[in-house]
């Protein structure tokens, strides 16, 4: 079992579940646009966000955003300690930094002395695109170097009395990541954050993140996770859930299949689908319901009925099925309104 530390409220390791984290894309000196974004991350089930501090005037709209944050906060800090000794000060729940890029070895210590003081963790993340030099002439493999580079920060923290820390071993070389951490995980006992760099868009970035983060999840490595996708971090969050409730390690909460369509289908059913499921994540609720959206009524039916909700269609007919009964045959253009009355009424 990793060691437990918290960014705020928020427990990793230990005995806790695996949380899920994402990045604002917000310009940091912007605080309600920023704050906006949070909050949105906040409603989709994100549940520690990080900003990017490039500058002191992020540093000043940092406080504003540290103090109305529905979220804790960590602050994401290179090359510039001092931007990270005053972001620690503003009242930041945890900071980010690669001390790859933090040349003074005395600013670095006293990072570290003004977390200690505020008990804050840090979170150490080196990433295959910083690699110090020292690690490159080694002739070792990617991975191994990530390795060799954090055990030697760590070492640096530990020396220093700071066991406060989180890991991250980035690549966006999803094999490469799996193996660096497969190798830290047997190597300390700190929480793991996951995460697959630059995975691209939603697209490449969800096949990316699924695999890595999935992969190691699945193998019981990775207390915290962020999905990085170039879009709106909101699909990050869905992302991530999606993840996490195929392995088991959250509620399933609402889960739709539906079947691919083929020849059979006799309605526009990538549609039904995808309204259904936009209707869909604006409700909140607790509960596990499996619903079946099925294309026809060769093999439809009998898929719906192993749903807590199921519907299959014919070419003018919508059957509505309640935990395995037919309840209701609707017309099809009315079943979308009965299947989302019912999932609230669930
Ligand atoms: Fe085709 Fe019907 Fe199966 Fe959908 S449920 S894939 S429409 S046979």
């Amino acid at each position: 079992m990793k060691r437990e530390i918290y960014v705020g409220r928020v427990g990793i390791g230990g005995n806790h579940p695996v949380s899920i984290q994402s990045m604002t894309t917000t310009d940091t000196r912007d605080y309600s646009s920023t704050l906006a974004q949070i909050k949105r991350l906040y409603i989709a089930g994100c549940e520690i966000v990080r900003v990017a501090v490039p500058d002191q005037e992020s540093v000043i709209s940092l406080k504003t955003i540290v103090s109305e944050s529905p979220l804790p906060i960590i602050a994401d800090i290179h090359f510039n300690p001092d931007l990270a000794l005053k972001s620690i000060k503003a009242g930041i729940d945890g900071i980010r930094i690669n001390p790859g890029n933090i040349s003074s070895i005395s600013k670095l210590s006293k990072i570290i002395k003004t977390a200690s003081q505020h008990n804050i963790p840090i979170r150490i993340g080196v990433n295959s695109g910083s690699i110090e030099k020292k690690y490159q002439k080694s002739g070792k493999t990617r991975a191994e170097m990530m390795v060799d580079s954090v055990m030697d920060k760590i070492k640096f923290f530990e020396d220093s009395g700071f066991c406060n820390i989180k890991i991250s071993l980035k690549s966006s070389d999803v094999k490469e990541t799996i193996k660096a951490y497969r190798m830290i995980d047997n190597l300390c006992d700190y929480p793991l954050h996951l995460g697959i760099t630059e995975a691209g868009t939603i697209f490449s970035g969800t096949i990316k993140s699924s695999i890595g983060i999935g992969s190691l999840l699945a193998d019981g490595i990775g207390n915290t996770i962020r999905v990085s996708l170039t879009d709106d971090p909101v699909k990050e969050i869905r992302v991530a859930e999606e993840i996490l409730k195929v392995l088991g390690l959250k509620e399933k909460g609402i889960e739709i299949i539906s079947c691919p369509t083929c020849a059979r289908v006799s309605v526009d059913l990538i549609n039904i689908v995808k309204k259904f499921e936009e209707r869909l994540s604006k409700i909140k609720t607790d509960k596990n319901i499996k619903i079946a959206i099925m294309g026809c009524e060769v093999n439809g039916p009998g898929e719906a009925k192993d749903a807590d909700i199921g519907i299959a269609f014919s070419k003018s007919k919508a059957y509505i099925f309640k935990k395995g009964k037919l309840i209701d045959k609707l017309n099809p253009e009315n079943s979308l309104e009965k299947l989302i009355n019912m999932v609230i009424e669930s």
